[in-house]
């Protein structure tokens, strides 16, 4: 929790975002982003849908709260020292206010969150506030989650927290699963574990996917009844203090046939050749060629639909991207969190993906989840 941190961990953060800021002419930046928000001051308000529950404004020297009435409490307990402006009336109008006493030139904002309309109401109460053309809006892409893709010493403890309940929850998964069970029910009963373990909730919604329906990456848990001798893809993660695992077992229960065996040997050849191979200095491109070599070799290459894999923390997916449409330039770092996960899907049988979670060291990378990769399970 953010409570048991002094706020040298957010000092860091800032300094590390006001530096990236300099190098843009950025006097300041309004940080919508609700996991950027969290990262930045340990404020975890967080509304479903469009989040509503405030914006950071970060400026060479100060870093502002505005959030409404909901939340001043909770942010008062959680950031001590943050600065809280209540909203008032429309939020573009609180912040503007807050924006024009700053004395802000040039603001960042975070494109891929902001809506139109957002920007617009911006616009016109900075106008309001400061002046026409006084402040000037500035785009800004991936400033803060670049910085979010080497994880800290508390990061990765979250994340180790969250793949021990993940793996436990597998464990207890193997005893559990039996034929005539829906998917529905075995992702219901996920969730159900993973709260009792301590999880703060899921990552994502756990994909439950059997027989054909394991034939897509993204399946949703369905009324079909699992059955015996079938691949039955369990994709699912808890979240700890925010932090997310994300791990991929497939399982047959009996005795998988020798074509569904052969599929299921080559992806794990795949994944391991791939973890054997991941270093820091590696692109994404490369990365991913890791493992997609080695289904291309086994005559699968065609049906491993998705990238090998992707970073992980606050969100699911975050840098860096381990894709063959990666850039080249984003390379493994130490600390970065990680997951490895090939796959090969057969439409009208099914699929076989088998995904770890993992931590970029200084010379390779340490796998976090210890979850057992036998695919048949005896019935
Ligand atoms: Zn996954
Ligand atoms: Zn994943």
């Amino acid at each position: 929790m953010s409570v048991a941190h002094p706020v040298t961990i957010y000092t860091d953060r800032v300094e590390r975002l006001r530096a990236a800021l300099h190098a843009q002419n950025l006097d300041a930046i309004l940080v919508t982003n609700p996991e950027n928000r969290r990262y930045l001051s340990g404020f975890t308000g967080h509304d479903s849908g469009a989040d509503s529950a405030g914006a950071l404004v970060i400026t060479g020297d100060a870093v502002t709260l505005i959030t409404d009435g909901r939340y001043i409490e909770q942010a008062a307990t959680e950031c001590p020292g943050l600065r809280v402006v209540k909203r008032d009336g429309q939020f573009a109008s609180t912040a503007a206010t807050a924006i024009a006493e700053a004395g802000i030139d040039r603001l960042g904002f975070e494109a891929t969150h902001v809506t139109v309309a957002l920007r617009d109401d911006l616009d016109a109460a900075l106008a309001e506030k400061a002046g026409q053309g006084r402040v000037s809006l500035a785009a800004t892409r991936n400033l803060i989650e670049s910085l979010r893709a080497v994880k800290d010493g508390d990061e990765i403890a979250a994340i180790e927290r969250a793949v021990a309940i993940t793996d436990e929850t597998f464990t207890y998964l193997c005893g559990y699963l039996r034929p005539g069970l829906t998917e529905r029910e075995v992702a219901h009963e996920i969730e159900r574990y993973m709260r009792e373990k301590g999880a703060d909730g899921m990552a994502f919604a756990p994909i439950v996917a059997s027989g054909p329906n394991a034939a897509l990456p993204h399946a949703v848990p369905t009324e079909r009844a699992i059955q015996l001798g079938e691949p039955i893809t369990i994709d699912m993660g808890a979240r700890y203090n925010g932090y997310c695992a994300d791990m991929t077992r497939t399982v047959c229960l009996g005795e998988p046939g020798p074509e569904a065996q052969a599929i299921y040997d080559a992806v794990l050849r795949a994944q391991e050749a791939c973890e054997a191979e991941l270093a820091p200095g590696m692109s994404g491109k490369a990365a991913d060629a890791a493992a997609r070599e080695v289904l291309e070799a086994s005559g699968y290459g065609e049906q491993f639909l998705h990238s090998t894999g992707h970073g992980l923390g606050l969100e699911i997916h975050e840098d860096p991207r381990l894709s063959k449409h990666a850039t080249e330039e984003q390379k493994l770092e130490p600390g970065m969190a990680i997951t490895i996960e090939p796959g090969v899907y057969v439409a009208g049988w099914g699929g076989v993906r088998i995904e770890d979670t993992a931590i970029v060291t200084a010379d390779g990378i340490r796998v976090l989840t210890t979850s057992h990769k036998r695919f048949g399970l005896p019935r």
